[in-house]
């Protein structure tokens, strides 16, 4: 059996995976690959699928699923899995600073030091205590970062039409009764055809007026432009952004527009969640092979 890692992983997995047959990282085999283990770069479409003949069992280090061609890979009778509970502190720890990272201006002020400024009186920072925090998708990673923000006194409220309850947020019945209260709004969905797009022109109209934005989910379930455009009417007072309609952005409106942080989709980069990846990836191809 031969396993391919085409995307990067804990530097550690091969040696654990050798067990199961031959582990290569070598890309032009993928034709004799029966596991291939992919994060977020590689694209499983139906042109791969069709190059790939031996393929077996596809399994993608993280959640999203949106890069697998999971209607064609069924067709083929190929078995695909995401490692999802790994990465939910990762994440969640990852929106949390970009919370604290705009709130009190880590990365301007940082950059400013460097050119030799000192913007003492101009960085005024806000505390996040007794503010709300909207979470928009109370799955695992939306729990985490609930129970983080009531660590440090804000209230969460919460959207989710498949979540009724919650020990960590209010559920709200609408989004907009989210919106309409929340000094944070932080995103963390699927990509699904319901939430391309979801925060717009229209739908940012139910914010409160200097409301922070953060996106740690999918980056085409907000429309740039108009994200964009709220920053620079003062609409959104921030914007903390891990995800992007394409990684690396091709020309993204958001690198001119005011108060944005970005990263490089660094969400579920933790040394410790390349670990526990590696780990279910371990459990999933154990199951498989048995
Ligand atoms: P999850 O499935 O546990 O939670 C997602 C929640 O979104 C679910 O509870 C679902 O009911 C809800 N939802 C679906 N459609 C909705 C809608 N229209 N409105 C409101 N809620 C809706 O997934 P998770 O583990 O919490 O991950 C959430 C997302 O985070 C993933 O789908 C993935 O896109 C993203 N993610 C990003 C990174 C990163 O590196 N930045 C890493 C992992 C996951």
């Amino acid at each position: 059996m031969l396993i391919l890692l085409s995307d990067a992983f804990d530097p550690g997995l091969p040696e654990k995976l050798k067990k199961f047959g031959e582990v290569t990282d070598n890309k032009s085999r993928v034709h004799e690959a029966e596991v291939i283990l992919i994060r977020s770069k590689t694209k499983v479409t139906k042109e791969y699928i069709d190059g790939a003949p031996n393929l077996k069992l596809v399994i993608r280090g993280g959640v999203g699923l949106d890069n697998v061609d999971l209607v064609y890979a069924k067709e083929k009778g190929i078995i695909v899995h995401n490692t999802a509970a790994a990465s939910s502190i990762a994440v969640a720890e990852l929106a949390f600073t970009l919370m604290l990272s705009s709130t009190n201006h880590v990365a301007k002020a940082d950059k400013s030091m460097h050119e030799g400024l000192w913007l003492k009186k101009e960085l005024k920072r806000t505390e996040l205590y007794q503010k709300t925090l909207g979470i928009i998708g109370m799955g695992r990673i939306g729990t985490e970062l609930a129970k983080r923000a009531i660590a440090f006194g804000m209230t969460v409220v919460a959207f989710d039409p498949f979540v009724k309850s919650s020990d960590f947020a209010e559920m709200k019945p609408t989004m907009k009764a989210v919106f309409c209260i929340s000094d944070y709004v932080s995103l963390h969905l699927p990509l699904t055809d319901e939430t391309k797009g979801l925060i717009n022109s229209e739908t940012l109209k139910d914010f409160k007026d200097g409301a922070y934005l953060i996106n740690t989910g999918r980056g085409k379930t907000i429309n740039e432009n108009d994200v964009a455009k709220a920053l620079e009417s003062g609409k959104l007072k921030a914007f903390g952004n891990d995800v992007w309609c394409s990684d690396p952005p091709e020309n993204t409106v958001l690198s001119s527009a005011p108060n944005v942080t970005m990263l490089p989709h660094l969400g579920a980069s933790t040394k410790e969640n390349l670990l526990r990846i590696g780990d279910i990836i371990e459990e999933l191809i154990e199951d498989y092979v048995s």
